[in-house]
Order: structure tokens, then sequence, then C-alpha cells
């Protein structure tokens, strides 16, 4: 690490829309000036490229579960991947092969979008798609979601969708929009009622507080001077 200063520090945005080639000449041709003469800069700049270039090796390994779109399939399968493809219909499932030499698998799902002025989604199985849970919740808003997130409080609140997600080897299965279809069948004031209960659930036993006294006893109890914590499940 160094410890170089800059005090006309290139911003995060500016960064990245020289890494994109997205700045025009003239704010291109001082951020490369910048950069040059300035060793802060150029190594925030390099640790951008690093994380770009992780990002796509490991999206082509097949490590990255993500929502795409039409643009990003297209540019996947013109840089040569494999696209496996199959199409979940409304309120249905569908059993799903993949084959060895596969790069990509997509489902494309389906549901009624009318009237729908904003969908997040997010696709993940990791601890970490829980935290997208939390945080869609503090905003208020309905979740689809499967047991791997590890919630059971929040289809228990009526706070969220229970979704399938079932996979093995070489096999997966895809009943995501059988759950979307039961949320956008939901009145307005249906899917504010269930977002309204995410809210709650997150003050209750999410905020910091209430985690770091949950924390202190699963200290206790790994230290023996206390009993096993309700929120550790083995
Ligand atoms: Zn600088």
């Amino acid at each position: 690490m160094t410890t170089t200063r800059c005090s006309a520090a290139l911003d995060d945005a500016t960064l990245e829309a020289w890494w994109l080639g997205e700045l025009d000449a003239g704010a291109a041709l001082r951020a490369d000036e910048h950069l040059l003469g300035c060793a802060a800069c150029a190594q925030r700049a390099q640790a951008l490229v690093a994380i770009a270039h992780g990002v796509h090796d490991a999206t082509r390994a097949g490590a990255v579960r993500a929502v795409a779109g039409d643009a990003l399939l297209e540019r996947l399968a013109a840089s040569g991947l494999r696209l496996r493809e199959y199409r979940v219909p409304w309120n249905g499932s569908v059993n799903c092969t993949v084959a060895p030499d596969d790069d990509v698998m997509v489902a494309r799902l389906q549901a009624p979008l009318a009237g729908v002025t904003r969908l997040d989604a997010v696709v993940t199985r990791s601890v970490d798609g829980a935290m997208s849970v939390l945080e869609a919740w503090a905003c208020g808003l309905p979740v689809l979601m499967t047991e791997e997130c590890h919630l059971p409080e929040g289809f228990a609140a009526g706070a969220a969708v229970r979704i399938g997600g079932g996979e093995g080897m070489g096999h997966l299965k895809f009943e995501i929009s059988g759950g979307m279809g039961l949320v956008m069948a939901m009145s307005d004031e249906e899917r504010a009622v269930m977002g309204r209960r995410g809210r709650e659930l997150v003050e209750e036993r999410f905020v910091w507080p209430k985690v770091a006294r949950q924390m202190r006893t699963v200290y206790e109890w790994v230290l023996g001077t206390g009993p096993k914590p309700e929120c550790v499940r083995m």
C-alpha cells in the first residue's frame, strides 16, 4: 500500500468512465495525464481494472449467478460461450439438464409485469443473498426468496414468498416465475402489507443493537458460560 496522497484525485465515477472508454476526448486526455503523473490514482485505476477482470473471469468460470438481459446474453454468445436456455412458464417450473460443455445456463422467466414500474432481482444462493433480502425488507419491499437464504423468519412473518430452488449435480429446477406471478397477482395494498412486515422484521431482529446482543449470547455459549442461544441452529 502506498501512502502517497493526491490533492486532485479522480473520483470513482470518472475512473470507471475512463476504464469503460466513456469519457469524451478532452476528459480522457486529462484523466490519462493525471494517471501518468499520479501514483495514488494510478494504483486505484489498477485496482479497478483488476476487479473488472476478476468479475469477468468469475463470470466465464460459471461462478456468478446474475440477472441478465438480452444484450448481455448476446455478447456472451458472441464471445464464444455455449449458452443453454430454458423458458420457465408463468406459475410453472422446468427441469433442466446441464451438459459438460455448457458454459452458461439461462432461465427465461415469464411474469405479468403490466403496471410494474420497478422490479429489482437478485440471484444468489449464498449468505450474501440474505443481505440483499434484508436490504429489500429495510426498504419495505416484498421479497421472493428460496430456503437457501436461511431467513425462515421471513416466511413465518409473511414478509416473503417462498420460491423453489432445488438443485443437484447437473440438474436444476427453476420455479421462480411461480412466486413472481404470486406477487404480481397481489393488490398494491397486499404488496405494501408484505413490505411493511419485512420492514418490521428488520427493525425487530436485524438492527445493530439486536444483532450485537445476539452475538454476545453466542460468545457466552462458545466460552461455556451460557446456554446455546436460539439463533444457533445445528
Ligand atoms: Zn491523483
